[in-house]
């Protein structure tokens, strides 16, 4: 298990690498979308590292309240509102808890992209960020079945991610810039989808 302070901290890890995957970011939102992607995960991460930054938090959930309302409030953009809910969705009615096992971060996601559905109405094979989060709240559930720990379920949850990011090469867009693209979006990754992997991996290495 993991207690709020090693939370936060892995917290500040992935928002650091969030912030150094700009480029990357940018470059692949410039092919299939506006190209605004990489600087509005860097402005929303940057933010949440200086609102974590030698904070203590009392309950995992008030952890995942202040990243998502962070990225809520400096994102802006169709995704800021989508990794927003990323963050808070996960947590509503939750009980307070003072540390983190593999469960609980898989029943905090799978709430995640269940309110992630509901308000983007995307669905897996849409060519959204949907196709790397799904597969990789999975891996966590089938992790946390299995009574993996914590640095096995994110390695897998990342490990998935990363397929399902890969699988989006493989789709049309249903939604965004990115449908106007028709066919012509085959072979291109898409954006929302790489920052949900650069977000599973960071949790996974962290925690290695
Ligand atoms: P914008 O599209 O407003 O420029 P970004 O470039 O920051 O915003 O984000 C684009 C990403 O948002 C896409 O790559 C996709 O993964 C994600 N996205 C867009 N629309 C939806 C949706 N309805 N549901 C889920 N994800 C979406
Ligand atoms: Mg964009
Ligand atoms: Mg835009």
């Amino acid at each position: 298990t993991f207690n709020t302070q090693q939370l936060r901290d892995m917290f500040l890890y992935v928002a650091r690498k969030v912030v150094e995957s700009e480029d990357f970011l940018t470059e692949i939102d410039l092919k299939l979308g506006d190209g605004d992607h990489g600087f509005g995960m860097a402005l929303g991460f940057k933010a949440v590292k200086e609102a974590l930054e030698g904070k203590k938090f009392e309950t995992v959930e008030n952890l995942f309240q202040e990243v998502g309302m962070t990225l809520l409030d400096t994102m802006g953009g169709a995704s800021g509102v989508l990794f927003g809910t990323v963050f808070i969705s996960g947590i509503v009615g939750l009980e307070p808890h003072k540390e983190a096992d593999l469960p609980l971060l898989a029943g905090i996601y799978r709430r995640s992209l269940e309110a992630l559905k509901r308000r983007g109405k995307a669905q897996i094979g849409d060519k959204t960020m949907v196709d790397a989060f799904e597969p990789a709240v999975v891996g966590l559930e089938e992790a946390a079945a299995k009574n993996a720990d914590l640095p096995e379920g994110l390695a897998m949850g990342a490990e998935c991610a990363k397929k399902g990011m890969e699988h989006t090469r493989d789709c049309v867009a249903k939604f965004g810039r990115a449908k106007s693209y028709g066919t012509k979006a085959l072979g291109l990754q898409d954006a929302g989808a790489t920052s949900v992997w650069i977000i599973f991996q960071a949790m996974s290495d962290w925690a290695s």
